[in-house]
């Protein structure tokens, strides 16, 4: 399936199950960049000048390839990015999504005609596609994160460099092999592996030729991109960290509750910006739900991703298991209690055990900070404004989860959650027909369903006058 040049030194993909060094794949330095830009402004006028139609039919081929190589792809997302084999398998189906959706919404990019203010006159919108494009994506998702951005970039009628995160270069390289097959021009998809992200990701923010920026990553590096976009006022979608409550009132269905709380929290062994970060239960039903959660989560079976039956895969290195780490470590010591798990796993350096705390409280750096890992931080809480007010207590603002059924709590505490994304009594919520993102900390724009292409559309206003006889 590897057509494009992938030889060369520089990047070291290594399988995080095991240590193996997978390959060696070719990086970009940054002085590298601008002849690719300048290649994606030439590509431009020849791809946004094909019919909408024309580029559906391309990205249509795009996704019908990636569900005919879907056993190959989703080896490859499980080798470089760890996360069990049923979930990259999930992953191709769920980032081909995004491609056939998006080749259906580029056929609809409406402008408008607007009743006039003047006789002789006629007012009117098109809409336009915003340009060059560079996208920053990371390993935890390394399809889906980049097709949400390129196939609306392209559909749209954009041209796109990606740079992929250090750890997964291989699925996105594999998928632009794909997109090339299916009738993309190289130049209007170009993939940028780097060893030095930041450096490649102020070529993007600082040159002229890049129009917009679409990054999906932590906080701390999408501020640091916008304010680098200052100073060529780019357009930016940033879809950033979060730190998603889970709220289980004492109305809730206890057992889809456990159901959903597995699904938000354990899904790519915790490492998602949707996973549930704190989990908050209403005093009443604190004991009967932790003891069921308790006997879920001890049956989840941690290994290789790559072998059958594994639940929980490992952290993608080193660091992020010192980090989990180090948070348990701090709860415990602030007087959380380890009802399970809580400490490394003997699977080997980058395992870390499915863990429950309870005792936990909000003012507690694992309750504050992102935890990236398969640790449930049991907080309860007694009255529903309560929960609410410790929902809110972040920075964050990506998704929230709560289980209650009385409709007048429904409503109330949907209401009161500041987030862009809320579940309830569900535990996975992303598609892409429904508009993903954040509001706070947590980013700016949506990706996916009919939002995602705005994102890559410019409005021209035309005004036409000399109308009059
Ligand atoms: P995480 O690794 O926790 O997912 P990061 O924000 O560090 O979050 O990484 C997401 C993406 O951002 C990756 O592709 C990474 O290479 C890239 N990145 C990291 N630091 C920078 C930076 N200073 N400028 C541009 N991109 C960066």
């Amino acid at each position: 399936m590897q057509r494009h040049n992938t030889e060369g030194p520089g990047l070291e993909v290594t399988n995080p199950a095991t240590g193996h060094l997978l390959t060696t794949v070719r990086a970009f330095h940054p002085e590298e960049i601008e002849p690719m830009i300048a290649a994606a402004q030439d590509a431009l006028p020849g791809w946004s000048g094909r019919t909408a139609k024309d580029r559906a039919r391309i990205l249509r081929t795009w996704h019908d390839l990636m569900l005919e190589n879907r056993a190959a792809l989703a080896a490859i997302v499980t080798a470089e990015s760890g996360k069990p084999l049923g979930e990259s398998d999930g992953e191709v189906a769920y980032a081909a999504a995004f491609v056939e959706w998006f080749a259906e919404e580029g056929k609809r990019a409406y402008g408008e005609t607007i009743p006039t203010f003047a006789a002789g006159k006629r007012v009117l919108t098109l809409r336009e596609p915003v340009g060059v494009c560079a996208a920053i994506t990371p390993w935890n998702f390394p399809l889906a994160m980049i097709t949400r951005k390129a196939a609306p970039a392209l559909a749209a009628g954009c041209t796109m460099l990606v740079k992929p995160a250090e750890a997964t270069p291989l699925s996105a390289l594999a998928l632009a092999d794909l997109a090339y097959q299916a009738g993309v021009p190289a130049a209007v998809l170009q993939i940028v592996p780097a060893t030095d992200p930041a450096g490649v990701g102020r070529v993007f923010c600082q040159s002229p030729g890049i129009r917009k920026i679409s990054f999906t990553g932590s906080t701390a590096v999408g501020k640091l991109l916008m304010a680098q976009s200052a100073s060529t006022v780019k357009r930016v979608s940033m879809e950033l960290g979060g730190n998603a409550p889970f709220i289980v009132f004492d109305d809730a269905d206890i057992e889809q509750a456990v159901a959903g709380l597995l699904a938000s929290k354990f899904r790519n062994a915790g490492q998602t910006c949707v996973c549930a970060n704190r989990v908050l239960v209403q005093s009443r039903v604190h004991d009967s739900f932790l003891a069921r959660l308790r006997e879920r989560v001890a049956s989840l079976q941690v290994g290789n991703g790559a072998e059958p039956g594994v639940a929980i895969g490992p952290l993608i290195n080193g660091m992020a298991v010192a980090k989990v780490e180090k948070l348990v470590v701090g709860a415990t010591a602030s007087g959380a209690k380890v009802e399970l798990g809580g400490g490394r796993h003997p699977a080997g350096p980058n395992f870390y055990a499915p863990t429950i705390l309870t005792g936990v409280t909000a003012d507690m750096e694992i309750a504050v900070s992102e935890i990236f890992g398969p640790v449930v931080p049991v907080i309860r809480f007694e009255a529903e404004e309560e929960a609410i007010r410790i929902a809110n207590a972040t920075p964050y603002g990506l998704a929230a989860y709560f289980y209650a059924r009385d409709i007048g709590r429904v409503w109330r505490v949907l209401g009161g959650l500041e987030f862009g994304m809320v579940a309830i009594n569900e535990g996975a919520l992303s598609t892409e027909v429904a508009p993903f993102g954040g509001v706070k900390e947590s980013g700016v724009g949506r990706e996916g369903a009919r939002q995602g292409l705005d994102e890559y559309l410019e409005i021209k206003y035309v005004l036409m006058g000399g109308l009059s006889a």
